[in-house]
């Protein structure tokens, strides 16, 4: 059974969300306020946080701060917040992913689903040497990209803003993370270093770049693979 904490202090939302993760055998554990979070984190080991952002105790970012301190457990927002800047800094303080307020409970379980099985299998990079797709593959071990029988020839930085994306598939990696971790710390403003290079790929790539696939863009925030 996996187990989810859901905080959250909204009682409604609380009540359907219990049903309905309990109708897919989930375990559910709720409390509304940040410091129960937090002991019930480091006590129970949920496999899984689901984490409204306005509590009535503590910011929800703090409490992803917190939590990252000891434990790597994945962490869904729960987000009314609707800037940006808000998901952004949960995402950089160690949350998974996010979901919007109001969301469908299709969305939050599709995704609280994506972020369990990221727990569980080990990292790509570990195990995995090719990762395919129906029009291209890439081989994390030789560094090369395969499309069909022709190889794709890729500059050092798409390289690895590429296997950035497609060894978190499914996930949102934010500008800022992908500007600090292939040009450092000086770059953060950059964020049109991003769309260039993303256009790149995406003509290396898709299909039909300009509707892409699998390199996908969350406006405003990051860009995501999907395999
Ligand atoms: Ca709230």
């Amino acid at each position: 059974m996996i187990k989810g904490l859901v905080v959250e202090d909204d009682a409604q939302l609380i009540r359907a969300l219990r049903i309905n993760l309990e109708a897919r055998k989930f375990g559910v554990e709720t409390t509304s306020e940040g410091n129960t979070a937090l002991r019930l984190a480091a006590t129970r080991k949920p496999d899984v946080i689901l984490l409204d952002l306005g509590l009535p105790d503590m910011d929800g970012i703090d409490v992803i701060k917190e939590v990252r301190k000891s434990s790597g457990v994945p962490i869904l927002v729960l987000s009314a917040r609707h800037t940006s800047e808000e998901k952004i800094r949960a995402l950089d303080a160690g949350a998974d992913d996010y979901v919007t307020k109001p969301f469908s409970l299709d969305e939050l379980l599709a995704r609280l689903r994506a972020a369990v099985r990221r727990q569980e299998v080990p990292a790509p990079s570990d195990e995995v040497a090719v990762i395919e797709t129906d029009d291209f593959a890439v081989d994390l071990i030789a560094k090369k990209v395969r499309r069909g029988d022709r190889t794709v020839r890729l500059t050092p930085t798409e390289w690895h803003i590429l296997e950035i994306l497609i060894t978190n598939p499914g996930r949102l990696i934010t500008q800022s993370k992908l500007l600090l971790d292939v040009w450092g710390p000086t770059y953060s403003e950059h964020t049109n270093y991003l769309r260039v290079y993303m256009a790149q790929l995406r003509r290396k790539l898709e299909a039909d770049p300009s509707h892409p696939r699998y390199l996908i863009t969350e406006p405003g925030m990051g860009y995501r693979f999907e395999g």
